[in-house]
């Protein structure tokens, strides 16, 4: 599977979320419109006749900038294979934290309750935005994301460092969470995940139920918030130049990836928000990444992008079979 469509799909995935039935085009199977994010709707899952459809419309889509994407200046000591195997880990890490504190924003901006802890919610959020886009490439983005938290847990494990992110889950907590979004949305197309992973059995069949409970929660509150058919609201996007040359070959997969103008389209597109957000890729002194109620800023910290080279690197220099 290569990173190329990544960034591509989700903006694909940005459409099937709008009211409008503006992603009419992938309708052809059915209700497809309704299958993504409305509430009791029926929802063909894998191998239902729309999927090919559905990829059929990435595949042909123009405009797939995230090809640009290159993987020359990874690691040396990874061979070409790893380094393009390195760059989709770091996109889809990436994409997952950027939804994840766009989450933080649309609760602040739009005023929306949370019960329960805000840290388990955006996640939650951010996995049902990856699986509702419902192309393979976001399902890698999201398996990729549940390896990267177990990665993490391990190597904090391993260093005996606690987390760092203040107030975030244990890392095999977010982990596991996220595992049972995906098997809980669907069961059969994770099911090889979940079992290398040994997930246990009767947790698969509860995730199911906590899956639609927590879609349909996020949709319910989501919805009024919506932007009508053709209304976009604007976030600007800004890219600093990193503070030092080893952040560099992040912070230019970061950009050239366009991740935060993928990000700040979809959210834009979909939420009515008031003018003057940003989105803003630099150096922070710590790999993390931060929603600014006060600045109105979602911060993409350049060293966050290389810790997960580091950690993928690492990965394959263990494991060289993989
Ligand atoms: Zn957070």
């Amino acid at each position: 599977m290569s990173n190329r469509r990544l960034l591509f799909a989700v903006l694909m995935a940005a459409t099937f979320f709008t009211a409008s039935g503006q992603a009419q085009h992938f309708d052809k199977g059915g209700p497809r419109q309704g299958s993504v994010f409305m509430p009791g709707s029926p929802g063909g899952g894998p191998g239902s006749d729309t999927e090919e459809q559905e990829k059929e419309q990435t595949k042909e889509a123009p405009g797939d900038d995230s090809s640009n994407v290159s993987a020359e200046n990874m690691p040396s000591e990874l061979n070409d294979e790893q380094k393009e195997e390195v760059v989709q880990f770091v996109i889809g890490n990436s994409t997952f934290i950027m939804f994840h504190e766009a989450g933080h924003m649309l609760i602040s901006e739009l005023g929306l309750p949370v019960l329960g802890r805000e840290e388990d919610a955006v996640d939650t959020l951010s996995a049902i935005l990856l699986l509702e886009g419902r192309d393979e490439t976001l399902d890698q983005a999201i398996t990729d994301s549940a390896d990267g938290w177990f990665l993490s847990g391990e190597q904090m494990a391993e260093d005996d460092e606690y987390a760092f992110w203040d107030s975030h889950g244990i890392d095999d907590q977010r982990a596991y969470q996220i595992v049972c979004m995906m098997v809980g949305h669907d069961a059969e197309g994770f099911k090889e995940f979940a079992d290398s992973i040994e997930y246990p059995q009767d947790r698969r069949e509860e995730c199911v139920s906590e899956y639609e409970q927590a879609r349909n929660s996020w949709y319910t509150l989501l919805k009024p918030h919506l932007n009508p058919e053709g209304k976009k609201s604007k976030i600007e996007v800004v890219y600093e130049k990193p503070s030092t040359a080893d952040q560099k070959p992040a912070a230019d997969l970061i950009k050239e990836s366009k991740l935060l103008e993928h990000a700040a389209e979809m959210f834009g597109d979909l939420y009515q928000l008031k003018p003057g957000i940003k989105f803003v890729g630099k150096s922070c002194g710590e790999p993390n990444a931060y929603w600014y109620p006060g600045e109105r800023q979602v911060t993409f910290c350049y060293e966050l992008a290389q810790y997960y080279i580091a950690l993928d690197t690492q990965w394959h220099i263990n494991n060289p079979d993989g």
